[in-house]
């Protein structure tokens, strides 16, 4: 007898588009990698001896489903003096990184059918989230003429009556764009006017090139947003699975409830990682953040000079760079830089249906790599024209 199928929402999720060319690259040990979105630095060394003398001290077992109370402590400090978001620790939740903070607070807030907005371009687990809880994404533009920045009239033009949640991401990924203090104002005012919950993931707070990106949160006099942060890209600690969550309680209490079946807590002695990490010297964060910026610049000169349009970065570590110049489909194209000329960029259909002019150029690779990297897209795009 054939086995029970797996569930429709299972079976419906959309494969990564990153993961198609991770996968393609590695055929090449000559690629040039510049689809990967992670750091490219290593976990600062006082981060991992705490964890080191959390496992020493046998800090194995089961915390508090929310965190422990130091690192909660910890985090309430470091969203009034870097967010001016203020909040008691009780309304912070530790996660399983911040992918599971947007999870929790996508299943506390949604029912099947109601619609999700959604970044085209933004980050692919928005959607899958979407789909695997029984929501309808709906996505608004952001545009090239605006680098990407998404603005509240574009919003407001996809809400219906069944619009409930809003996913905004600043500083973006793809997008590499920041969404400056006045927008935030009025996409508040829409999300205000139709009664919607906020997901600000902030996941890249640390990472600007410029000005400081404005936390959504301190703006809300309603208490509709939750905000989402991460150790990931902060302190270069992918692969230790802590982010953070917090918003008004009313919510925060759901969120919780709603954690408690999939993760329980977040591992113990990451917790103790992370606790050295936000209370510890934060000179390696602003460190990592000027190479992130020194790569910025160089990738942004190579593609101007060569006459390549491109959204301006202003934070996280990716461009978007437009590619309809080669009038090619971004995977085609995709497909014959790796072959071709040994590089590799992430297509922008896998970030959006109406991204397919665009490749995303991570900025997390060496400078030797982005210069020669950057300098083979732009001339592809000009000899494939
Ligand atoms: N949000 C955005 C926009 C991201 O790009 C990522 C990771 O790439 C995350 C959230 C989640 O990161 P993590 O779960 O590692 O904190």
């Amino acid at each position: 007898m054939k086995s029970p199928e797996a569930s429709n929402s299972v079976q419906h999720l959309p494969r990564s588009g990153i993961r198609r060319v991770f996968d393609e690259a590695s055929k090449y040990p000559d690629c040039i990698r510049l689809e990967v979105g992670e750091p490219s630095f290593t976990t600062p060394q006082h981060i991992k001896d705490a964890a080191q003398a959390a496992l020493n001290s046998d800090f194995t077992k089961y915390t508090p489903n929310a965190g422990i109370a130091e690192l909660r402590e910890g985090l309430s400090q470091k969203l009034r003096d870097r967010n001016k978001i203020l909040v008691a620790p009780e309304q912070i939740v530790v996660t399983p990184g911040g992918v599971a903070s947007v999870f929790s607070s996508l299943t506390a807030l949604l029912n099947r059918g109601d619609e999700v907005l959604l970044a085209d371009p933004s980050w692919p687990n928005y959607l899958q989230m979407t789909i695997l809880l029984g929501a309808v994404p709906v996505f608004y533009p952001l545009r090239i003429e605006n680098d990407l920045v998404p603005t509240a009239a574009d919003i407001e033009s996809k809400i219906t009556s069944k619009t409930k949640v809003l996913l905004l991401n600043s500083p973006g990924n793809p997008s590499g764009a920041i969404i400056p203090e006045s927008e935030l104002v009025a996409i508040l005012q829409v999300a205000k006017k139709h009664n919607l919950w906020v997901i600000s993931d902030e996941v890249y707070d640390e990472i600007y090139f410029d000005k400081p990106p404005v936390s959504l949160q301190p703006l809300d006099e309603e208490g509709r947003v939750i905000s989402v942060f991460s150790f990931s890209k902060t302190y270069a600690m992918t692969g230790w699975r802590v982010g953070y969550l917090t918003g008004p309680m009313s919510i925060v209490s759901h969120i919780l409830r709603a954690q408690e079946p999939i993760t329980s807590c977040v591992n113990s002695v990451a917790q103790k990682a992370a606790f050295a990490a936000v209370t510890g010297d934060q000179s390696c964060v602003s460190e990592m953040r000027n190479a992130y910026a020194k790569r910025a610049a160089l990738v942004t000169k190579i593609l101007t000079e060569k006459g390549v349009k491109f959204a301006q970065p202003t934070g996280a570590f990716y461009t978007m760079v437009d590619i309809t110049a080669s009038g090619m489909s971004d995977v085609d194209f995709v497909s014959r830089m790796i072959t071709e000329k040994r590089v590799a960029v992430v297509p922008g259909s896998a970030f959006g249906p109406d991204s397919g002019n665009f490749v995303r150029v991570s900025l997390a690779s060496s400078e030797s790599d982005l210069e020669q990297g950057a300098s083979r897209l732009a001339a592809a795009i000009k000899e494939w024209a």
